[in-house]
């Protein structure tokens, strides 16, 4: 499916905004590690906070190819905001779609009247290694639910108004846990963002780790829902399988992120040869045979033929895929292959042209003050991300197989 007219002209828009503001802003939010509450207000006045959310509540209803093509954009000149916009974009659509709470339709006013950014701490906090101690565990007390843990990665939460908060409610042995959602603000008593996010790239994006001591919420503005139903609830979501095709837009989301980098990277090796003439300096540099601009060298062209490659291939493949989601699939496991191989061959494409813009370009594209250096920092933060490759590629042989295969990702998708 094509874009409409109005979506096409605001990928042009925010294009513009990265080309301009975001670029120059780049590369101090990356040494000062900043969050860039400037590039949000820029992108707040284009209502994109509401981008993905149906017109029914507020929100622009854009579809996803319109989506993956503004979160590339951003990627190519700024991927910390790309990281943050995108986790937001994917929290506000997978709460949309809970059961109506107050606080959730007021939070969803929020973000499209008032361009409001929500941030979600899922992973176990950055400087731990071990899953049992992290999470919220949640106790009742009246009229209210008290939260008490820690979680991490909650990118984009220096600019956020709203922290998704999911925790569980012991209901004792043999019973099920209760899940519960709230919604609080970083303001709100007991909740505490660490600020503590130090990362070798992707450093403005602000993933700090979020704790809980005794954050007490009242029922009314919390979802209290047991886990049994939480699981129909998902069996039923999964018997309109063009739904459940369309939640995997979060996922594509990150992939569009590479694909804007790996491109960055690309275009950045390009100038770079063209520029970069002969090799040592003084004396030595005349033992050998002359050698001219690197773009004349037959390895440098091979580099960069295999860069082009994953560049393009990885582009066919994701905008391929997301013009998919709207048609059901013969199967549920025949769209999870492909979903699956979609994210294995962006990550590999995300991996090859990181390694390959520092393979062509050597040391003087590792310094501090070329462009390529923090976009090479910005793509290894990408290539740890979420999944893992070679569990990618586990999974596709064993779809192959035809045995029983899984995609999970970020936000459940
Ligand atoms: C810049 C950045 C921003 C991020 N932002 C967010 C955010 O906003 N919110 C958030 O919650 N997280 C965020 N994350 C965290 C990220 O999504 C992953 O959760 C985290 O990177 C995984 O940590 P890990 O490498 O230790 O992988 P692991 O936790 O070991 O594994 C990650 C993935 O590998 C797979 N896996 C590994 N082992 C197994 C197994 N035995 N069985 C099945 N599957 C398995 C799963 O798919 C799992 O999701 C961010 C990460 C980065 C780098």
């Amino acid at each position: 499916m094509n874009m409409e007219t109005w979506e096409q002209e605001l990928v042009e828009k925010v294009t513009a905004l990265a080309q301009g503001s975001f670029a120059e802003r780049a590369a101090l939010a990356d040494s000062e590690g900043v969050f860039s509450q400037e590039n949000m207000d820029e992108l707040r006045k284009l209502g994109i906070p509401g981008l993905a959310l149906p017109k029914s509540v507020g929100g622009l209803g854009a579809s996803a190819e319109a989506q993956m093509r503004i979160i590339e954009a951003i990627a190519y000149c700024d991927a910390s905001t790309a990281v943050a916009l995108n986790m937001h974009l994917l929290v506000a659509g997978f709460v949309s779609v809970f059961p109506m709470f107050p606080r959730k339709d007021a939070m969803l006013k929020d973000i499209t009247e008032n361009g409001a950014l929500v941030c979600a701490p899922g992973s176990v906090p950055t400087a731990e290694l071990d899953d049992r101690p992290a999470g919220y565990k949640v106790t009742e007390d009246g009229d209210h639910l008290v939260f008490n843990g820690k979680a991490g990665f909650a990118s984009g939460s220096d600019g956020a108004g709203y922290v998704l908060i999911g925790g569980s409610i012991d209901r004792g042995e043999g019973n099920d846990d209760d899940i519960v959602i709230s919604l609080p603000t970083p303001e709100t008593s007991g909740l505490t963002i660490r600020g503590n996010w130090d990362a070798m790239g992707l450093r403005a994006t602000a993933s700090h780790d979020v704790l809980c001591e005794n954050m007490r919420i009242p029922r009314t503005e919390a979802m209290v829902v047991p886990a049994a139903l939480v699981r129909m609830a998902l069996e039923a979501a999964a018997a309109n399988p063009v739904a459940a095709q369309q939640r995997a837009v979060g996922a594509l989301g990150i992939l569009a992120i590479w694909l804007g980098l790996a491109q960055a990277a690309f275009d950045e090796t390009l100038e770079y040869v063209r520029e970069r003439h002969g090799y040592l300096a003084g004396p030595a540099a005349n033992l050998g045979k002359p050698v001219g601009f690197r773009s004349d060298e037959a390895w440098a062209q091979m580099g960069i033929g295999d860069m082009e490659h994953w560049l393009e291939t990885g582009r066919v493949m994701l905008y391929d895929s997301v013009r998919r989601l709207d048609t059901a699939f013969p199967s549920t496991e025949e769209f999870t292959r492909h979903i699956v191989r979609t994210v294995y061959h962006l990550r590999r494409m995300s991996e090859e042209v990181s390694a390959g813009a520092m393979r062509v370009c050597g040391a003087h594209a590792y310094v501090r003050g070329r462009n390529l250096e923090r976009i090479f920092r910005d793509m290894v933060g990408c290539n740890v991300m979420a999944w893992k490759t070679d569990q990618l590629k586990l999974t596709l042989g064993q779809g192959a197989l035809g045995m029983p295969i899984t995609f999970a990702g970020p936000a459940g998708t």
